[in-house]
């Protein structure tokens, strides 16, 4: 499941870092988020994406954040706070 998901984050920016159409590996849900968190003037950051209905995801740590893409800096920790959810992480090799 680990690799579905990783497969379905390499589309994203096909898809103009919408993931509107993406389908949950877990549960076959539309219901994918994602937001980069990371430093603006460098561009490199971490990666959680999510499903709102299963609350399934991952993180990917050391990505580069492409321009266009939904991300919040380092730091705004009350914005991570309210955007990322608590979800349970999908680990590679379960
Ligand atoms: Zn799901």
């Amino acid at each position: 499941m680990f690799n579905d998901w990783l497969k379905m984050l390499t589309k994203l920016s096909r898809n103009n870092y919408s993931t509107k159409d993406f389908v949950c590996p877990e549960c076959g849900q539309k219901s994918i988020e994602y937001i980069y968190v990371g430093d603006p003037s460098t561009r490199v950051g971490y990666l959680p994406a999510w499903c709102r209905s299963c609350n399934n995801g991952i993180q990917i740590s050391r990505v580069e954040i492409p321009q266009g893409a939904k991300m919040i800096k380092f730091g705004e920790s009350e914005r991570i706070k309210n955007t990322i959810p608590n979800f349970k992480q999908v680990v590679p090799y379960e």
